[in-house]
């Protein structure tokens, strides 16, 4: 027999680890930009599995080629040659300009990679110089070394002792970045748009101002896009909208539509600073994996699809600014370009009561850093879609007025 959710609710809080304040819908199916739950309820999901989905829910050339490689070779390991990898990378380095590119499962995955990569080729110029800086208010990933590198210093109670060498400054703050780094700087790591803490973009100028800097102290400039990359800015890589071009990129959450996956890339130079086994993965772009993120990676680059981010992008971010001036105590500010896109509220109290209220209503949209809504949608949402969650979020915000 079928299980209620509330079957489904207990079974989980008997067996699951608790470490996710989870919404109480049990979701089951999914097309386009709607998902719909076990009783047969439709949202519109503006969240999009946290930017992951992409191309939407049920995307036909994404089943058809995940459906046709797993009758064909899911998986075989990577002491063999797989054309979807291949080919993931090949088109990988030709969008960023870059020289290889590695695949992980995750993003946590791709920047432990990109940090040890940068430590290893710093190390070949001085044994000493492997300073790794990021961010305040910036997300990395949970692992040991990525949740270090991520700074937000709550994630860092309890379980140290943290690897050494981490160092934080403001973003968007050249002044303190300069001050902090010296020759024993390996890398700067930065979100080009800082997603988690907050939906941050990058001042004009910034990003050049932290490369130049990088220059000078011989040091590699990290650009985390895992939230931020594959086309969810306007562009496919969002460095490209700011400018400062990076030594090393990390991608991840969109990179597949949705089949786990993630990758670094970086220059040849720096890339020599691996010889084979010093880095490794199992899964790691596995052939079903790499399937998926090519069905990504031949549509979203198209310029008529980042068009399409850029305008939809823009007519949604006109109608969140015309939401915080009819409701000023509630909206304190809009931010983001394309389809990430932040409200920040004035009462940190209302985030989750807006988002499940928003819900009761058929929208699933999402509160981060304690008091902004962000809106990562899937990239193929329309306006007519836009105008559906602007309406929602209109009557739910008048009730917090
Ligand atoms: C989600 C995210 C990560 C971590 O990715 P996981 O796949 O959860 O490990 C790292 N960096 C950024 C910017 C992210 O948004």
């Amino acid at each position: 027999m079928k299980e209620t959710d509330q079957e489904i609710f207990a079974e989980d809080r008997e067996n699951y680890l608790p470490v996710f304040n989870r919404y109480r819908i049990v979701l089951d199916h999914g097309d386009g930009a709607y998902v719909w739950d076990i009783n047969g309820r439709k949202y519109l999901d503006f969240l999009g599995g946290i930017a992951v989905n992409v191309l939407g829910h049920h995307y036909g050339p994404l089943v058809h080629a995940v459906s046709e490689q797993a009758g064909k070779l899911i998986h075989c390991s990577n002491l063999y040659y797989t054309q979807p990898q291949a080919d993931a990378a090949a088109q990988l380095v030709r969008l960023s300009g870059l020289g290889k590119a590695f695949f992980g499962n995750s993003g946590a995955e791709a920047n432990e990679g990109a940090i040890k990569i940068a430590r290893k080729y710093a190390h070949q110029i001085d044994p000493d110089k492997s300073q790794i800086i990021t961010a305040w208010d910036s997300f990395h990933g949970r692992t040991i070394a990525t949740l270090t590198a991520t700074g937000q210093p709550h994630y860092h109670e309890g379980v140290g002792p943290l690897p050494a060498g981490f160092d934080y400054v403001h973003y968007n703050d050249a002044a303190e970045l300069a001050a902090m780094m010296s020759d024993k700087t390996a890398a700067v790591m930065l979100e080009t748009i800082q997603g988690e803490g907050g939906v941050y973009t990058p001042d004009p100028g910034y990003l050049q101002q932290v490369r130049a800097l990088c220059d000078k102290y011989h040091a590699l400039l990290i650009f985390d896009e895992i939230q931020a990359g594959i086309g969810r800015s306007g562009k496919f890589f969002a460095y490209e909208k700011y400018g400062g071009k990076p030594d090393i990129v990390t991608l991840a959450k969109g990179l597949a539509g949705g089949v786990p996956i993630g990758a670094f890339l970086t220059t040849d130079e720096v890339a020599r600073a691996f010889r084979p086994g010093d880095h490794g993965t199992t899964f790691g772009g596995n052939p079903l994996a790499c399937a998926a993120a090519n069905v990504v990676l031949n549509t979203v680059p198209k310029p008529e699809f980042l068009q399409h981010v850029e305008t939809v992008g823009a007519y949604f971010k006109g109608k969140l600014e015309a939401l915080k001036d009819k409701y000023p105590s509630v909206l304190v500010d809009v931010r983001g370009t394309g389809l990430i896109l932040g409200a920040e509220l004035s009462n940190s109290e209302h985030g989750r009561d807006i988002v499940n209220a928003c819900l009761d209503k058929g929208a699933i949209i999402n509160c981060t850093a304690g008091k902004v809504l962000r809106f990562i949608p899937p990239l193929i949402v329309t306006k007519e879609q836009v105008d559906e969650v602007a309406d929602i979020l209109d009557t739910v915000l008048a009730e917090f007025a």
